[in-house]
């Protein structure tokens, strides 16, 4: 009852909150009880999801702790987050990290050996150096933090090759307790930090839902990922956006694209082959936008501290729910209502492309099923509003117009009679806002699927008879033939505009 006193107060005091969330409660009485045992322990593993207040589950303890708190940061803009709200709150920490020289170095030491601060933010890297591990080998560490802590697991191989290599590392430091946050963790990731980090035995594991019912799930099936895109972006509600593309390259031409279509939306594209100069303006940047637009692979995804991202959109997805759910968590920070939405071609392959195909399983209890989470009540995905539209946005029109007319138009032509004011009826005049390259790419990955055939010499497309069986007893399609309105029924070859593009000789 005292503990929770001084919890509630120091909570009101310093960190200006009046009520803490129940898991906020019982994460930090449970570090508190366990600190007070004076034993080392195994350590507790929390998951919770992103904007839901981890970071004060271990700033809250570390003010009442006797040794020190050492916090590992995977990256660097979020070690200096850390230290801009320890800074705010008026409680002294020190942040090693790399480019610092000796002297910066010793005199950090320094305060941590006269006392004058109790908190240490780095990073592993940091942490392996021969110094800074001696230094902190000096002290007690009360709390080791590790936060963000599916990344050891995910990045230790290849790309963060120390991650791997902690475990003895922290074995000869003198923790008494090992804390890992992460906003959601799969069984291999648990795995991995019970092999990598949780060494003297299985954590503790307090596991909160890592669902976010701020966020609604959408799949938009498409022949034209650009151009769905810019048409969800054109809407200013659904701005400031983050869009995610599997290449470098592929966000430098999707925001090319939205550029020339929208040049009044800003938009810029980020990835780690940037320097750090150009990312620390393109962060800046896009935390200070209230309607821009970043393309960014996932080198973005866990630096970003914008809380207002209305949108995050999967241009093309990652390769598992847990990478989805992070990436995705980055919209609605603020706890008011995010869009996230999957862009699908038909070209995708994998697991999570499966998920997101279906028609009628809950997008939101599938993604949670993958981490082992079950879900009560969906707060908002397609399925679960009967909205799933499983024809591609583009696709009817396009076979429409080419059964219209068999073998009249080459992909080329077809693309310019459809986006000129020449469009003649209510198929082709669904795809006038397209640009002419879109309809290109259209046809070519209709082409490839075999639903459109091309003659070879003269380049006239035509469809197969599967297709054009298929789209006769589609109800909607077989309607607008027989019972469409008078434009539709009227509508013949001779119906032509006298500017239809003329067609190549054969
Ligand atoms: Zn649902």
């Amino acid at each position: 009852m005292e503990l929770d006193h001084t919890i509630k107060d120091l909570a009101s005091t310093v960190f200006g909150i009046q009520m803490l969330r129940p898991f906020q409660s019982v994460v930090i009485q449970r570090i508190l009880e366990l600190d007070a045992q004076n034993v080392n322990h195994k350590g507790l593993l929390v998951t919770l999801p992103t904007g839901s207040g981890k970071s004060l589950c271990f700033m809250l303890p570390s003010l009442l702790v006797e040794g020190l708190t050492v916090i590992v940061y995977p990256l660097r803009s979020l070690m200096n987050d850390q230290v801009r709200r320890f800074t705010k709150l008026g409680i002294a920490c020190i942040a090693i990290q790399g480019g610092q020289s000796r002297e910066q170095r010793k005199a950090l030491f320094s305060l941590l050996d006269d006392h004058r601060c109790k908190v240490v933010i780095t990073n592993a890297e940091c942490l392996s150096q021969q110094a800074v591990f001696c230094e902190l080998a000096h002290h007690t560490i009360s709390l080791l933090v590790v936060d963000e802590a599916h990344t050891i697991v995910r990045w230790g191989e290849g790309f963060r090759p120390v991650f791997a290599s902690l475990a003895p590392l922290l074995a000869f430091l003198p923790i008494k307790q090992i804390l890992c946050f992460t906003a959601t963790a799969d069984q291999a990731v648990i795995q991995g930090l019970n092999d990598l980090i949780f060494t003297r035995g299985k954590p503790h594991l307090v596991r909160c839902s890592s669902d976010r019912p701020n966020i609604s799930y959408h799949v938009f099936r498409t022949l034209s990922k650009d151009h769905t895109l810019a048409a969800l972006l054109a809407q200013k509600n659904f701005r400031p956006a983050l869009v995610f593309c599997n290449t470098r390259e592929s966000t430098l031409f999707a925001c090319n694209a939205l550029q020339r279509t929208h040049p009044q939306i800003p938009c810029r594209y980020y990835h780690a082959g940037l320097d750090s100069n150009q990312r620390k303006a393109l962060e800046s940047w896009f935390g200070n936008q209230q309607e821009g637009v970043l393309f960014s692979t996932n080198a973005f995804g866990m630096g970003v501290d914008k809380s207002n991202i209305r949108t995050v959109i999967h241009r093309e997805l990652p390769d598992d729910a847990l990478s989805y759910l992070q990436e995705s968590g980055r919209g609605g920070r603020d706890g008011r209502q995010s869009r996230a939405f999957i862009l699908l071609d038909g070209t995708e392959k994998g697991k999570l492309t499966q998920l997101f195909f279906s028609v009628d399983a809950c997008y939101r209890e599938s993604l949670l099923a993958e981490l082992g989470e079950s879900l009560d009540f969906c707060n908002g995905c397609d399925v679960c509003s009967h909205t799933v539209d499983a024809k591609r946005q583009g696709e009817d029109a396009l076979l429409g117009s080419i059964a219209w007319h068999p073998l009249r138009y080459s992909p080329s032509s077809l693309s310019t009679l459809l986006t000129s004011q020449a469009a003649y009826n209510s198929f082709s005049k669904t795809l006038s806002s397209w640009r002419q390259k879109e309809i290109r790419s259209a046809l070519l990955l209709l082409l490839s699927e075999g639903k459109v055939c091309m003659t070879r010499r003269s380049r006239r497309l035509y469809l197969p008879c599967k297709t054009y069986v298929t789209l006769l007893t589609a109800h909607h399609f077989y309607k607008k033939l027989t019972y469409g309105t008078k434009e539709n029924r009227a509508c013949t070859t001779a119906d032509l505009p006298d500017h239809a593009p003329s067609i190549p000789a054969d």
